[in-house]
């Protein structure tokens, strides 16, 4: 196994044939200046995971590799996402790489922070976090729902590091304890800073997309804000056990008044039995099923053990192997 200095940089893509010619040419010269600087080692690749894409990326990406020493490829049997692709650029390249650097496809990320985490591994850091300084290309909407997002996290008790996203270096044995998580609902930048070890932070400004349409519309987004909650807190189901203690509460108040009423002779007979136990039913009844929930969503995620993803073809080990 050899880790001298060996940098993979894993690029997820998904559809994203118009931008990959740019991605290669400006990720490849960042990484050959870093190779002929001796900051890295010759042996350091780009790692394109193909999300099953239904466009050209996959033969664009065969073809650089056909071109460039330093350009490798995975295909996954379908779309598996982008926090998949992610694990998988990750997994396979772990063995052989130093550090792995997480960039997208899309070049909003800016490349020249590269380097600048390149120098942050060699200072000794095994995490390093792009951070946004700006979002100014970023939409009103999109800035003020990311900000209601990281301060919902803060306050459910988990630990992310505002405006970084999925551009990052980890150093091999942070990969490998990031790898040790096994959760099948992946939300990395939740993860990350639960591995530990030394990290620091690269700051860079976010542009807009070099080309193509954003693959995270709206639907997605919220979608993947809630699986950031609901596998990083059990906030939800202790809010459902509240709605369940209160209503119980509610229907003791209800007890005593329609016992005072019934005593007092003003109900119609029947009332104070329904009454008394619709409601102290129903609470007991939100409180099991809160409880039940619980450990029903604990398992549901974790048991099911499906593969995280299916890797088609790869030749980063092959290229890796040749050296
Ligand atoms: N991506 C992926 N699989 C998906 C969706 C996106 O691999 O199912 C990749 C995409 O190609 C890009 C990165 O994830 O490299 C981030 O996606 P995008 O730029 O569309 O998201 P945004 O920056 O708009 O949040
Ligand atoms: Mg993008």
């Amino acid at each position: 196994m050899k880790q001298n200095n060996i940098l993979t940089i894993v690029i997820p893509c998904f559809n994203e044939e118009e931008v990959l010619p740019e991605t290669v040419k400006e990720i490849g010269n960042i990484l050959q200046n870093l190779m002929s600087d001796g900051k890295v080692s010759d042996n350091s690749k780009i790692l394109f995971v193909n999300d099953g894409s239904k466009d050209k990326t996959w033969s664009l990406i065969e073809k650089y590799s056909h071109q460039y020493s330093y350009v490798t490829g995975l295909k996954f049997s379908r779309n598996y996402g982008h926090q998949n692709a992610l694990l998988a650029g990750m997994s396979t390249a772990v063995d052989y790489s130093d550090m792995i650097i997480t960039i997208d496809a899309d070049l909003q990320d800016d490349v020249h922070a590269i380097p600048q985490m390149v120098d942050k591994r060699l200072d000794g850091y095994d995490v390093v976090y792009g951070v946004r300084n700006s979002r100014k290309t970023d939409t009103v909407f999109k800035r003020k729902t990311a900000l209601a997002f990281y301060n919902l996290m803060g306050k459910l008790g988990v630990k992310l590091v505002p405006d970084s996203a999925d551009y990052r270096l980890l150093s091999n044995r942070a990969t490998r304890a990031l790898l040790k998580f096994k959760e099948r609902n992946l939300f990395l930048r939740g993860m990350v800073p639960l591995v530990g070890y030394k990290s620091t932070k690269v700051y860079y400004a976010r542009k807009e997309r070099y080309a193509g349409k954003s693959k995270y519309p709206l639907n997605k987004m919220i979608h993947f804000a809630l699986d950031g909650i609901t596998s990083f807190s059990i906030a939800p189901i202790h809010l459902i056990m509240y709605l369940g203690l209160i209503t119980v509460i509610i229907s003791i108040i209800c007890m005593i008044y329609t016992f005072v009423e019934k005593v007092m002779g003003h109900v119609v007979s029947g009332w104070a039995s329904i009454m008394i136990s619709i409601w102290l039913l129903g609470g007991i009844q939100l409180i099991s099923i809160s409880v039940i929930g619980e450990y029903v969503g604990k398992i549901f995620s974790e048991v099911k053990h499906r593969p995280r993803f299916t890797i088609e073809f790869e030749n980063y080990t092959k290229k890796m192997r040749a050296k």
